[in-house]
């Protein structure tokens, strides 16, 4: 079996609490949340990171995207939410199967990342 802990996931080796499955992505609660709700989006199909990405694996993570509105009421996203993908070491990426985190459930700072340097 792969490796890689999200396909693990998907393929119920290792538990998660996923709130939404269907035949090309699922979602999960984050187990270290960032926000009052914070949820990873995950294509099933394996790929590392947008710069990797086919177009097959283009075309479920426009699917995983455009799907968001219709859950709206399933995750709580009526107040709105933010979407990020990191990508490599300067974003801290540490899950290498492409993944989106949905946040929301509260107003959301938009830190200055340039603080600090
Ligand atoms: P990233 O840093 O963008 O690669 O995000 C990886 C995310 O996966 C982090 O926010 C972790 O808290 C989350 N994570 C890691 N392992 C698990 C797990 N077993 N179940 C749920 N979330 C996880
Ligand atoms: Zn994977």
């Amino acid at each position: 079996m792969s490796d890689c802990i999200f396909c693990k996931i998907r393929d119920g080796a290792i538990p998660s609490e996923k709130v939404y499955e269907d035949d090309k992505m699922f979602i999960i609660k984050d187990i270290d949340p960032k926000a009052k709700r914070h949820y990873l989006m995950i294509p099933k199909r394996h790929f590392k990171l947008l710069s990797e990405m086919t177009p097959a694996d283009a075309e479920d993570l426009s699917y995983s995207l455009k799907k968001l509105p219709e859950l709206s009421s399933l995750l709580g996203l009526e107040g709105g939410y933010r979407l990020v993908i990191n990508q490599g070491d300067d974003a801290g990426q540490t899950v290498f199967h492409l993944h989106v985190h949905v946040m929301c459930g509260q107003p959301l700072d938009f830190p200055d990342l340039r603080k600090g340097k």
